[in-house]
């Protein structure tokens, strides 16, 4: 029997009635929160869930913040809660989930995504990174030795875990050979170095794995399932990206709006069309976004969350443009070009300036608009696919 909205309630009403959240060590009351089965509802329980549905999670999320209660801060750990967590959920097996399911949610251990490489980002499927099985292992248990490059990794340098799709088995196909791990970021020959944006700052880094060891009870799936496995996380990054559904007028939406409120001296009537063109493509996005929500609530994510997370990119990036030909002059002020590796990155607290260049990586993190599109073409439309000559020979004979 699922767990329904009026159940729900009165499960947050006793926990929080018997874990007092002012009294408590923030991370002790998200250790229980989690234990009770209130983390993310639609969960199994035992595993930070009640199996309830997921469009229960909101009401819960505001019964907590009502009460004052510390949150597990999601935007620190942005990959481990929109793509580790979901594959862990599907792919791994019960040791696995109990392992690291926890610390994921409650934030104690953050985790990156060792997926593109300098040869495979769009084309990921013939990335070069190789895993090499050794019998011999530690003890009974075989590992996994992991040499290669990766790049754009945003968080590696926060990052506890990650989650990597290395190359197993180069005499098979590319989509065949691949197998998929949790890589411990911590672990000897783990090398990670920033890169520096256009920005100015270094949210991701490139990754360099020599002789890296991985117990074979970190591989996620089955040994050359690793495509499968990728898929299922990209689908998720795709509404992890797109499918935040901010507050009407919210987001950098409300940025522009509110810029607009207080420069009246700067408007134009040609700008002011603009504004409202994109305030309505805002709200059609959002209203999109909220759809693809309950999609996602009766199943899982579908290539539909590759068309909102293109209306998120291109809306971003038309919104920052707006802003800063609305300001003018100020606008170009940049506020911050000294180096650093930031937590998170939070549009809202930064300048115009930031705002704006930051946006180009929208239409290439994720998946690029160009590859969405022709997996919209493909996958939801039904056209004829791209021409794929490479698709069934071994990845060893393939031009590199
Ligand atoms: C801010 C940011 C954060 C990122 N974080 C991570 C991360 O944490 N982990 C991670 O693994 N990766 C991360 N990435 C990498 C991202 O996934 C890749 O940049 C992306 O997949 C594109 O790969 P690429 O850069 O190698 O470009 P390429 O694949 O070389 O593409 C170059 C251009 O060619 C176009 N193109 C390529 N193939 C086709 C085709 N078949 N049809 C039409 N056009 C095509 C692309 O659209 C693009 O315009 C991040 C990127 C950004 C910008």
């Amino acid at each position: 029997m699922t767990v329904d909205a009026d159940e729900l309630r009165g499960i947050v009403r006793g926990f929080l009635a018997a874990n007092d959240p002012r009294g408590m060590d923030r991370l002790d009351f998200l250790r229980a929160r989690f234990d009770a089965g209130l983390a993310w509802v639609h969960f199994p329980a035992g595993l930070g869930g009640l199996g309830a549905a997921r469009e229960l999670q909101p009401l819960v999320d505001a019964a907590f913040a009502e009460a004052g209660a510390p949150d597990n801060r999601p935007h620190l750990n942005s990959i481990g809660l929109g793509m580790a967590a979901p594959t862990i959920l599907r792919f791994g097996n019960d040791e696995q989930r109990r392992r690291y399911l926890r610390p994921l949610w409650t934030g104690e251990e953050i985790w990156c995504q060792l997926f593109s490489e300098p040869g495979a980002g769009s084309d990921l499927a013939s990335l070069a990174t190789r895993a090499v099985r050794d019998e011999a292992g530690v003890g009974s248990e075989a590992e996994w030795v992991v040499d290669g490059q990766k790049v754009w990794t945003s968080l590696a340098h926060r990052a506890r875990w990650a989650i990597l799709v290395a190359r197993s088995d180069p005499d098979q196909p590319k989509h065949q050979g691949l197998t998929y791990f949790i890589c411990d970021m911590t672990a000897p020959g783990v090398e990670v170095r920033p890169l520096r944006q256009i920005t100015g700052e270094a949210e991701f880094n490139e990754v360099f794995l020599t002789g890296v060891r991985i117990p074979d009870s970190q591989r996620l799936g089955e040994i050359g399932q690793g495509w499968q496995v990728a898929l299922g996380t990209l689908m998720n990054e795709r509404v992890a990206i797109g499918g935040r559904a901010p507050a009407r007028e919210g987001g950098l939406i409300g940025i522009a709006a509110e810029a607009w409120r207080e420069h009246p001296e700067k408007r134009t009537h040609g700008l002011h069309n603009r504004l409202l063109r994109l305030w309505v493509d805002a709200e059609a996005t959002r209203l999109t976004s909220l759809r693809l929500r309950q999609q996602l609530a009766a199943g899982d994510p579908g290539p539909e969350g590759s068309a909102v997370k293109i209306a998120f990119a291109e809306l971003n990036q038309a919104i920052t443009g707006f802003e800063l030909e609305f300001l003018g002059e100020p606008g170009l002020a940049y506020d911050d070009w000294t180096f650093h590796q930031p937590e998170f990155t939070d549009f809202a607290k930064r300048g115009p300036g930031f705002r704006y260049l930051r946006a180009k990586g929208n239409s290439i993190e994720g998946g690029t608009t160009e590859i969405l599109r022709n997996i919209i073409a493909e996958r939801v439309l039904g056209l004829p696919p791209e021409s794929r000559t490479d698709k069934d020979r071994p990845w060893k004979e393939l031009p590199r």
